[in-house]
């Protein structure tokens, strides 16, 4: 450690810091565009600019190492010319169209012509024009006119993605961004450079121009896209979800997420497809009932079967609390023997970085619970095979689309009561006998499991339905808090769906069991009284960044 003196208090910092890494853990703000705190320094910028007295010109703070006795200003005079001037200097040709601009709201190079630039330009000559709406890839357009050029996007391809896709071509003001020739910006983790351009030069040809920044709330989630559960925000508006972006989470997934995780994986919460209210098959068809009938027909039609008559498959596809409460219905109320649930592995689809080869987001909280049993392989072919053979007559099938294999399509017609909770038609609700509407990831409570036993939490960023209690404390934008109240314009809920542990909960109580669990926070208490993976762990615990279950071996991590 070593002691400096920055804008006339003494810190004792790392002697292995820049003042620039100091200053931002000591929370001393210092503008800065091309540093990142996860790239090498280029220094390029010239922001971060300060003063140590006894040098005789300014430095920049980003590749400046702290020494013993130095003394630091950082918002003197000579500081303030300098950041006035560099501001003036990358906006001399910047084309200052902030009004159309993705970033806007969201920019630093416009926050920083706020704090620190002189307000007024001395440049009247013609700026110099460069291309706009260049596509580097599938994913990234370009602007050329925003670029400032601080390489954070040449550099985050080179060391994080391991892609060297991008470069610098040409000199001085006409100094542009390219793809090196033959290449597309297409990495699996292209579209972090948007996150990391400091300016709207790299904009998402997914999300442009559909919401300005400020009409959007953003809450905290995690990403359901595979085993590693990147933290993200996923962003609503109008109680429709818009994007998702990467949340830091140094033990997870680090500032970054994969693009297939970024674009595919929260579409289908809006989707028309997604079933609005619970069903009963009725004469051969689907007709909408309200909670009630649906949970007193699954009831009583449950009481037909015997116990070994009973399939029930998890999923690992949704919370901990939701497969918790279904494998404690299924076993205390059905006394079903045969529970398990499928696997989702796409051998081949991982790396090094984030993407995970398991595509579900809970498949280690599922061992952890011991749905499946010690040891065993997955039993849902049995499972089947015991449907065809009609021993196994009821199935109760929760968030998978069993029937989407071919194999399995016919088989489910053999059932004699078939019972999903899912969120969307497919082809197992497409035979199902009663349909329970669900809440997607991003409508509910509930805790995940990542691969190395991170337990994690989700909130509910949209409102459905029923679900008053939503409301409260939660981060929702201006205009999502005037739909909910005004759902005459058609701003409010609109889907009667439920989670799995509240469905699951009702319909054991209307089979005569005690099942009184008011939250998803209630359950989760359960969970870590009774299954020693999880024990002393709570909601607060677990927090905005997680809490590593403490069972180790029982994941292999
Ligand atoms: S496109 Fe953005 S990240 Fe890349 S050099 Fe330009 S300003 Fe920096
Ligand atoms: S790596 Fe997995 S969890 Fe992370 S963003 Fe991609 S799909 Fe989602």
């Amino acid at each position: 450690m070593v002691t400096i003196t920055i804008n006339g208090k003494q810190y004792q910092v790392d002697e292995n810091q820049t003042i620039l890494q100091a200053a931002v853990e000591l929370g001393i703000e210092i503008p800065y565009f091309c540093w990142h705190p996860k790239l090498t320094v280029s220094g390029n910028c010239r922001m971060c600019l300060v003063e140590v007295e006894k040098m005789p010109k300014l430095v920049i703070g980003c590749m400046t190492k702290v020494a013993d006795g130095m003394v630091v200003h950082t918002a003197n005079d000579r500081v303030i010319e300098a950041r006035q001037a560099i501001m003036e200097f990358l906006l001399i040709n910047h084309p200052l169209d902030c009004p159309i601009c993705d970033e806007a709201g969201e920019c630093k190079l416009q926050d920083y012509a706020y704090n620190y630039s002189r307000g007024v330009s001395r440049f009247d000559e013609t700026k110099v024009h460069k291309p706009k709406r260049v596509p580097l890839g599938p994913k990234v357009l370009f602007d050329a006119e925003r670029c400032i050029l601080c390489s954070r996007c040449i550099r985050f391809c080179e060391e994080v993605a391991g892609k060297p896709q991008l470069h610098f071509v040409q000199r001085g003001d006409h100094t542009t961004i390219e793809t090196f020739p033959g290449e597309e910006l297409d990495n699996p983790y292209s579209m972090n450079v948007i996150d990391i351009c400091p300016v709207g030069a790299l904009t998402s040809r997914d999300f442009r121009f559909r919401s300005r920044v400020w009409e959007m709330a953003s809450t905290e989630s995690i990403c359901v896209g595979c085993a590693r559960g990147c933290n993200t925000y996923l962003w609503t508006r109008n109680n429709e979800a818009m994007r998702l972006t990467p949340r830091i989470n140094e033990s997870v997934n680090s500032h970054w997420m994969c693009d297939y995780g970024r674009l595919e994986t929260f579409k289908f919460v809006n989707e028309d497809i997604r079933l609005q209210e619970p069903m009963i098959k009725q004469d051969g068809k689907h007709i909408v009932v309200s909670w009630d009938q649906a949970i007193e027909t699954a009831a009583r039609r449950l009481k037909d079967f015997k116990p070994k008559e009973i399939a029930v498959i998890a999923s690992p596809y949704t919370t901990n609390e939701d497969n918790y409460i279904l494998q404690k219905f299924a076993r205390e109320m059905t006394k079903a023997v045969s529970i398990d649930y499928p696997d989702h592995i796409k051998d081949g689809d991982e790396d090094d970085i984030l993407i995970r080869a398991d595509k579900t987001p809970n498949s280690t909280g599922l061992k952890l619970l011991g749905i499946r049993g010690d040891g065993k392989k997955t039993g849902i072919p049995e499972m089947m095979q015991a449907v065809k053979e009609k021993k196994i007559k009821c199935l109760i099938v929760m968030a998978e689309d069993v029937a989407s294999d071919p194999a399995y399509e016919k088989v489910l017609s053999n059932a004699e009561l078939l019972i999903v909770h899912t969120w969307s038609h497919n082809k197992t609700t497409a035979l199902a006998d009663i349909i329970f509407s669900a809440s997607t990831y991003a409508e509910m409570h509930g805790t995940m499991t990542n691969f190395e036993g991170m337990v994690q939490q989700i909130k509910p960023a949209i409102i459905t339905k029923g679900q008053n209690r939503a409301l409260e404390g939660l981060n929702m934008s201006r205009w999502d808090k005037f739909g909910t109240q005004y759902d005459k314009w058609g701003r409010g809920p609109r889907r009667n769906a439920r989670p799995g542990w509240e469905v699951f909960s009702q319909l054991a109580n209307a089979m005569g069991g005690k099942f009184r669990y008011q939250s998803a926070e209630d359950v989760f208490r359960e969970i870590t009284e009774k299954i020693p993976a999880f024990k002393g762990l709570s909601y607060q615990s677990i927090g905005r960044l997680g809490a590593k279950a403490p069972v180790k071996e029982k994941i292999g991590v």
